[in-house]
């Protein structure tokens, strides 16, 4: 089976951003990567608007298809394809619980295994930018270090993967874990896991699910 379009996926990918309540309106943006540039959402347009059509290519040097305006964070999306070569697919969503949390300026710190999920003992929130600038791909790129995804001071999360179904579930558990976080921060701040109980989370990782098919 061949896979769809790029255009096809990323549409894919921007409204399922919005079903699954983690964009509203015209926030956020979505990018796949192309061989010779990426693919990006176009800058302020809701989801039920958007089409194949209307996804901008862009080439590395942040040159646009004539005619269109791409994201305003297309510098995030595409610094971030050219640090990191094993993502495909970058969202960028202003969800409630990621963005509450973001707005403190708060690292998440690991009081819940799945925290790992995102690459390390914490989802890391890169210092406050002004969005659309290369400052905030600046700040966010260090932030994003051996991990999928970070949150954005004052802004947002960014979720990457090597496709869009990943990148997307991703996003979703950042959003729980924000969600479960503030939860816990009305009660005052939780127990963590140690450094120890977080290589066993990774490593107990390693034979998770259907990448292995050996019960242990
Ligand atoms: P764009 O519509 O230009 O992608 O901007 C939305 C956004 O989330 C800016 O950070
Ligand atoms: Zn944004």
């Amino acid at each position: 089976m061949t896979s769809p379009a790029p255009a096809a996926q990323l549409l894919h990918a921007a409204r399922s951003l919005a079903t699954l309540g983690l964009n509203k309106g015209s926030s956020g943006n979505a990018s796949i990567r192309l061989s010779d540039g990426l693919l990006v959402t176009p800058s302020g347009v809701p989801a039920e608007q958007l089409s194949e059509k209307s996804m901008v290519f862009m080439q590395w040097d942040g040159t646009a298809e004539a005619g269109k305006k791409p994201s305003s964070e297309w510098r995030i999306h595409r610094d971030i394809f050219q640090a990191r070569p094993e993502v495909n697919v970058i969202v960028h969503c202003h969800s409630m619980f990621a963005t509450t949390i973001a707005c403190l300026g708060r690292d998440v710190p690991p009081f819940h295994y799945m925290i790992a999920v995102v690459g390390g003992d914490s989802i890391r929130c890169a210092p406050y930018a002004l969005f659309g600038t290369q400052a905030l791909s600046d700040t966010a790129l260090p932030a994003l270090q051996e991990r999928k995804a970070c949150l954005l001071a004052h802004h947002g999360m960014l979720a990457l993967g090597q496709d869009v179904s990943q990148a997307l579930a991703i996003a979703v558990e950042v959003e729980s874990l924000c969600e479960q976080y503030w939860r816990l921060l009305q009660l005052g701040e939780p127990p963590l896991l140690s450094a120890e109980q977080m290589q066993s989370v990774q490593a107990q990782f390693k034979g998770y699910g259907q990448w292995s098919k050996q019960p242990r």
